[in-house]
């Protein structure tokens, strides 16, 4: 049956992918980006987050299947925390209402393997507890010294697995019938990391600081048909759930440490 996805960030990359694999399935997808697809909408500002759930809500109609919060930034700047974290929940959260009239209503998000890296405790903490302002600060602070600035990062995504975690066991979700989970991809292939994988001395390094024995680093699509399977209709009891798609990154970094 032909269900209506939202995905963020489908202009590019595993976004990009992810909205291609759903339409070659004959699934209808809503594309949101800052620019080349259905909604434009800045997932760093309060504006773009209420654009994108009244522009949604318009060209759906009021009912949508899954929710894809996948849009995010790398740089090592206070916009990333706006993007990968408060964008990311302000979709989850501004989209939830248009999954009641859906027989399978999914919502997944992306985070990534580097939720693993130590992060910052004080920009983790202003995560957590929602606080934009403070979040912006510390992410300043840090942005200013380049010791720090790539804690930005992994901090922003490991608040967003928290916060999947957090929530998805809740009425809002799991009370909803909605199953909430997140991937945690290693290094695959799109504009964001092709100062990682332009060349082999590039790869090589990455590979270093993110060993992926299985396969190596891989492609977008790898990361769709991971993202289709959980918000189709056979994922119905998968609850907050970080799965790592990472070649073994994870495996080799936690040990038998988390099951
Ligand atoms: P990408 O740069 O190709 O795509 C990211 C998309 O998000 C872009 O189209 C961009 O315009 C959009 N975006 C950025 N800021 C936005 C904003 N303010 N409002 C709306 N859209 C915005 O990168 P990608 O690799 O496809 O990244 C997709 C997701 O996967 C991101 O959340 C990223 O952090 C995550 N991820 C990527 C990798 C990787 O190796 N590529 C690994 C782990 C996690």
């Amino acid at each position: 049956m032909s269900r209506t996805y939202v995905v963020t960030g489908a202009a590019s990359g595993i976004g990009k992918a992810t909205k291609e694999l759903l339409e070659e399935r004959g699934h209808r997808v809503i594309g949101v980006d800052i620019a080349g697809t259905e909604v434009t909408a800045d997932l760093s500002t309060d504006e773009g987050r209420q654009a994108l759930i009244a522009q949604v809500t318009e060209l759906s109609g009021g009912t949508i299947d899954a929710i894809v919060a996948n849009a995010g930034l790398a740089t090592p700047t206070p916009a990333t925390v706006a993007v990968n974290f408060f964008g990311a929940v302000a979709t989850l959260e501004g989209l939830r209402p248009l999954l009641a009239g859906s027989p399978a209503p999914r919502a997944v998000a992306t985070a990534s393997m580097a939720s693993l890296f130590p992060p910052d405790e004080e920009l983790l903490a202003a995560l957590l507890a929602h606080d934009e302002p403070a979040a912006l600060h510390r992410a300043g602070e840090l942005a200013a010294n380049e010791q720090t600035g790539g804690q930005i990062y992994g901090t922003t995504k490991q608040a967003l697995a928290k916060w999947i975690r957090r929530n998805a066991a809740t009425e809002e979700w799991a009370g909803a019938g909605i199953p909430l989970n997140a991937i945690a991809p290693g290094v695959v292939v799109t504009p964001m990391t092709a100062a990682f994988t332009g060349s082999q001395e590039a790869r090589d390094a990455i590979l270093q600081m993110v060993p992926m024995p299985l396969n190596g680093i891989f492609e977008p699509r790898d990361v769709a048909y991971l993202l289709a399977w959980l918000t189709s209709e056979e994922n119905a009891h998968l609850c907050g759930q970080v799965i790592f798609i990472d070649g073994g990154s994870d495996v080799i970094i936690r040990g038998d440490s988390t099951w």
